[in-house]
């Protein structure tokens, strides 16, 4: 690990340092006769660095070294693969999540479940408890959601994805979904983090709005230490100036993870646009920069939604959506996971381009 220290420090602040980093098991020994660079080595562990980090003579970590966070991806380490039923994220995989933003009636939440699993959905999303900006707007069914989520999913064969934005709902959001998901205004709550951390179902961490890539990484970091590896990253735009679009969706945030991290990554093109229009080319954006799956919205009554209606897209254009995607994902030598890839490949096995990525499971690559 390299560490650049605070200038001006005094001789005792430099022995209290040395003094630090030896207590941690490194050797430490500075580098130029400023002595303000400070090489540490040694076996790292995962907490090292934000210890250090907090450290008051640290200025910045250099480079981490071998104290690798949890999160991070340790040279050549393959994709940690993230299964949820059959959908797969990572290592080759994508997976297409759609619903509607909230679950509002049966009727209607079985109508969109039974036309995106058809279209090649490989999970259902719906909001049963709705972290809305105002607490005037509807926030969703509660309990009664969570149910029909579980009905639609008796009826589909599709696994169910909902937002957790509690950490006393945890334990029933358990029993009844195949996966959490954090949202934006969660990221940072770190007792929900810990609590989700727990368990070993899969968690959908959606990155806050105004998170840098570092906080959204820690976010997953208290999740995986708490014990649960099975996180899936996504990015669903980041604040900006521009009210052209709701908010901007980070692709070099998607392309820098991808190499940074062994977890999976997927695009929130809907909550990114704002507007059902950019959706698709969003999506095609994301898939492109190595996103190993997609988030959307899909309504087929626009004028009904109670909520996000202006980015939910149709079930004609989801299914445009769902093939488009399955091209492009055979263009880059990945597989769509869901009914779409295995029909596809049935009828065409030799459509998969084999290419050399390395972090590409065996399988994929022969
Ligand atoms: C949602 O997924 O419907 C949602 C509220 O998204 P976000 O947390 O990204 O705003
Ligand atoms: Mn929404």
């Amino acid at each position: 690990m390299l560490l650049r220290l605070r200038a001006s420090l005094t001789e005792s602040d430099r022995e209290l340092i040395l003094r630090f980093c030896k207590d941690l098991g490194y050797s430490p020994r500075f580098l130029g006769s400023a002595r303000e660079i400070l090489e540490l080595e040694g076996q790292g562990r995962p907490e090292d660095r934000s210890r250090l980090e907090d450290h008051t003579c640290v200025r910045e970590i250099l480079d981490a070294g071998g104290s690798r966070e949890l999160t991070a991806r340790g040279p050549g380490e393959a994709d940690r693969v993230v299964r949820v039923g059959e959908a797969r994220f990572g290592g080759g995989w994508v997976s297409l999540v759609a619903g509607p933003c909230a679950v509002e009636n049966a009727a209607r939440l079985f109508e969109i479940a039974r036309g995106v699993a058809a279209s090649g959905a490989a999970i259902l999303r719906g909001g049963a408890y709705k972290p809305r900006t105002s607490p005037y707007s509807f926030r969703g069914l509660g309990r009664e959601g969570l149910e029909l989520l579980a009905d639609a999913r008796a009826e589909t064969g599709l696994p169910i994805v909902t937002e957790v934005l509690d950490p006393r709902d945890v334990a029933e959001i358990h029993e009844l979904a195949d996966m959490f998901q954090i949202g934006s205004r969660s990221m940072s709550n770190a007792a929900l983090l810990t609590e989700v951390g727990r368990t070993q179902k899969p968690v959908l961490l959606k990155r806050g709005m105004a998170a840098t890539v570092r906080e959204f990484l820690l976010a997953a970091e208290y999740v995986l230490s708490a014990g649960n590896p099975n996180v899936v990253l996504c990015e669903r735009g980041i604040r900006g100036f521009d009210k052209i679009t709701r908010n901007v969706l980070d692709v070099g945030a998607i392309a820098h993870l991808k190499m940074h991290t062994h977890l999976p990554v997927v695009a929130d093109p809907s909550h990114a646009a704002g507007r059902r229009d950019l959706v698709l080319p969003l999506a095609r954006a994301g898939i492109a920069a190595g996103a190993d799956g997609l988030l959307i919205e899909v309504h087929p009554a626009p004028a009904e939604v109670r909520s996000d209606g202006a980015q939910a897209l149709s079930l004609d254009d989801f299914d445009r959506l769902a093939r488009d995607v399955h091209s492009l994902v055979q263009l880059d030598g990945r597989r769509l996971a869901g009914i779409r890839g295995e029909e596809q490949q049935a009828a065409d096995p030799g459509l998969l381009v084999r290419h050399a990525d390395p972090r590409l499971p065996k399988e994929l690559t022969a």
